[in-house]
């Protein structure tokens, strides 16, 4: 759906963007994550024709974005960082006003305004907004002529917990209806909830892409694994180091330690074959943080 080849962006004193290739499935929640600067605004203003790139090419649905960004624009939903309306408009108004560029009958307004929770702030003007309600009236004219391509950039960013919520469930129903979305965020959490794939982009260099599961095995982090134990002695740390287990420690009856998703099942066998008796015991797997923060570490003086 979207296919991104070689792409280079260079300015003044900056490499922004140096050789990024992604593919996009129709249908695929695709999340580019890196830290501030990175170069995710970047590709996801080229892929809109905003900005011209150095070098590469990139389609959508198999149109070339410099021959045709016109046609383009018309399939892509845009929510941007940053976009003014006029104070002096009402929330419907605006609405009204992104609906008729492109030709969305006013009885669907309604709708939209309610899928993004701004329905109650139909006739408040922009300027009395919260960062919140402007975020979500943001989301609405990027979703107001039901397009099949979304282009989310920091989604949630000036969001409050309602309006991430609100915001998880707005995606999954476009997910629910086919939709191709790509997203940028730093903000991890909600991702790895949504995405099918992620890539992690630091200073402009795609250092991996994967589904988290991927990411997590690529990674070799191994999940956490925590059991309670009535009776824990320093023989229980031996029997799980000799599983493979690192990070071993225990704290009052709970063994805590890292292993490999593998190797989970055979340290409670070992426990409970040497008499440990095992009152409960839990699983945690890596984060995205933390996955992430390990691929930018080690990307970092590259
Ligand atoms: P991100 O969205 O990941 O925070 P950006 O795509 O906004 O990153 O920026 C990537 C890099 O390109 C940054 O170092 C930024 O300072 C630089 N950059 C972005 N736009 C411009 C510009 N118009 N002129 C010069 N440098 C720019």
């Amino acid at each position: 759906m979207i296919k991104i080849e070689n792409l280079v962006k260079n300015y003044k004193n900056t490499k922004a963007l140096q050789g990024v290739s992604l593919e996009i499935q129709k249908g695929e929640t695709f999340a580019i994550v890196g830290p501030n600067g990175a170069g995710k605004t970047t590709i996801l203003n080229t892929i809109l024709g905003l900005i011209h790139p150095t070098d590469g090419q990139i389609t959508v649905d198999n149109i070339e974005v410099s021959k045709d960004p016109k046609e383009i624009k018309k399939r892509i939903g845009y929510l941007p960082q940053r976009i003014s309306f006029h104070d002096n408009l009402s929330v419907f108004e605006v609405v009204e006003f992104y609906g008729a560029l492109r030709g969305v009958n006013n009885t669907k307004l309604g709708n939209i305004l309610s899928a993004v929770g701004i329905l109650e702030q139909r006739n408040k003007k922009v300027g009395a907004l919260s960062g919140g309600m402007l975020q979500r009236l943001t989301l609405a004219q990027a979703i107001v002529s039901d397009p099949q391509i979304l282009i989310l950039d920091e989604p949630t960013i000036s969001l409050d917990p309602e309006g991430r919520i609100a915001f998880k469930k707005l995606i999954r129903e476009e997910q629910s209806r086919g939709k191709t979305i790509l997203l940028s965020s730093h903000i991890l959490s909600y991702i790895e909830e949504l995405a099918d794939r992620i890539a992690i982009l630091v200073r402009g260099k795609v250092v991996a892409l994967d589904t988290l599961e991927g990411l997590r095995t690529k990674l070799e982090m191994g999940s956490i694994l925590e059991v309670v134990i009535e009776n824990p002695s320093p023989l229980a740390i031996k029997l799980v180091e000799d599983l493979g287990a690192n990070d071993t420690e225990i704290k009052g009856k709970n063994l805590r330690c890292r292993i490999y998703p593998k190797d989970k099942t055979n340290v409670i066998k070992a426990l409970i074959q040497n008499d440990f008796n095992i009152a409960d015991f839990w699983t945690e797997d890596p984060s995205l943080e933390e996955i992430f923060i390990k691929y930018t570490e080690e990307n970092s003086d590259s």
